[in-house]
């Protein structure tokens, strides 16, 4: 028996021992294509000599040392590098271990920059409904997944939910997008009034939804118009580019697509690729002051921030994409695979939407595609998917519709960008066979 808590106690893992390029190896020598990245992680694949010479060097000099003795070369070298390709107005970088974590940081950095001001009656927290933003206890309140809520309510912090921008059940039959856009506006400003614009602190949400929604940008001009609502009662804008930031959208923010400048940006996944677990926090220039000319003191911390073995390991990959030119090949191959999906799954009759940007796409599956209806969550359509899948060597990442059926199953795919063209056509004959043996079609 494995004396590991697994997530799932009831399931058997197979063995991960080796890594090469897009593939992981089994003990069994079974090849898996990462279709996925693991959770949109690996964005570099699985063995990149210059990423792993670079923590062999860090980790020979200096693995770790406390960042409230000291600050690290490597610490100081990601964050100069961030900050000079950040949004406007983004200013320092808060490094921890992951994305929950991250997430954490801002929401405290939000509370606490208001508190500096003088402002303490600004508490409340407005996200959107079928989001995620981590598992931890105020990343979960957070989050507006109800499936992820349910057995830990009532949760500590209180968080109102307004309702996600996902057009493909969202917008109205006959009306435009950006009228869609206009209509989550105003309900985020009725949200707003409803508590006292005067008492919330901050909106939080992701610019494309990875896990909960599968790969859903929003409308053209909805964060425009979020931005200025938010602008318009003082209110902070923190964007969750877990997922899809770091490169995954095709550009290394997705905000960048937005044209919008949050106040906090939370990233992780693709920022260390997986080579070693870092997560950041970006802070606008004017919550970073409002502290250093207040207490002086983020009222915060954990033991591993910026640990230099995971700083240099992430340097070492945001330099190699930038020096390879990974993200125009993420533009190009996020093309080619939307391409392909459409291709080969544009009339399948379980099919619904095909969607997402650069190497980050999304397929939702509905039992009928006129009626849009969602199979029933019972019949754990996405666990299927992903054992099949497996079976067939792909790793896709799917996930069930949501206890009040507002969605459907969907199956999100965020590829290494490393990938050959070949590569792609072998991510859809995969899939297609893995939709053939658990759906018949
Ligand atoms: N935010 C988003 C948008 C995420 O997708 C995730 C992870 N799936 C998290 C936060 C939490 O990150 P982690 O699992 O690294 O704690």
């Amino acid at each position: 028996m494995s004396h590991v808590f697994h997530r799932h106690l009831k399931q058997r893992y197979p063995t991960a021992v080796s890594g090469e390029g897009p593939y992981l190896i089994d003990a069994d020598g079974r090849r898996y294509l990462d279709a996925c990245g693991g959770a949109a992680v690996s964005c570099l694949g699985h063995s990149d000599a210059e990423v792993v010479e670079a923590i062999r060097e860090q980790v020979g000099r200096l693995a770790y040392a406390h960042s409230s003795f000291f600050t690290t070369e490597p610490m100081e070298a990601l964050a100069d590098f961030l900050v000079e390709r950040a949004p406007e107005g983004l200013s320092s970088v808060y490094f921890v271990s992951g994305g929950s974590e991250a997430v954490e940081a801002a929401l405290k950095l939000a509370r606490q920059y208001f508190v500096e001001r003088g402002e303490t009656e600004r508490r409340h927290l407005i996200a959107r409904r079928q989001s995620y933003h981590g598992n931890t206890l105020g990343a979960l309140a957070t989050g507006g997944n109800a499936w992820r809520r349910r057995q830990f309510e009532p949760l500590l912090v209180e968080v109102t939910h307004v309702s996600p921008c996902y057009a493909y059940r969202g917008q109205a039959p006959g009306e435009t997008p950006e009228a869609y856009g206009e209509r989550l506006a105003q309900e985020l400003e009725a949200e707003i009034q409803r508590l006292g614009p005067q008492t919330v602190m901050a909106f939080v949400a992701e610019p494309v939804v990875g896990a909960t929604l599968g790969a859903v940008p929003a409308v053209p001009g909805y964060f425009k118009r979020v931005r200025e609502i938010c602008d318009r009662h003082g209110i902070l804008l923190i964007l969750d580019e877990v997922m899809c930031g770091m490169g995954r959208t095709g550009s290394l923010f997705a905000a960048e697509q937005e044209g919008v400048s949050p106040d906090l940006v939370t990233i992780a996944k693709g920022l260390g690729a997986g080579y070693q677990p870092i997560g950041a926090t970006l802070v606008s220039e004017r919550i970073r002051a409002a502290i250093a000319e207040g207490s002086g003191f983020f009222q915060h911390g954990h033991t591993y921030i910026g640990h230099a073995t995971a700083c240099a390991a992430a340097l070492a990959v945001q330099r190699t994409i930038e020096s390879r030119d990974l993200l125009s090949r993420v533009r190009t191959l996020g093309e080619g695979l939307q391409g392909r999906l459409e291709d080969r799954f544009g009339e399948h009759p379980h099919v619904g939407d095909i969607r997402g940007r650069g190497l980050f796409r999304g397929l939702e599956l509905v039992a009928d595609r006129d009626g849009k209806t969602p199979f029933a969550p019972e019949r754990k359509l996405h666990a299927a998917i992903k054992r099949t899948a497996m079976d067939h060597g792909l790793m896709c990442y799917p996930m069930g519709g949501t206890i009040d059926g507002q969605r459907g199953d969907h199956i999100l795919l965020a590829p290494p960008f490393i990938l050959e063209e070949s590569h792609l056509d072998e991510i859809v004959d995969k899939l297609d066979a893995t939709l053939k043996s658990v759906l018949g079609h």
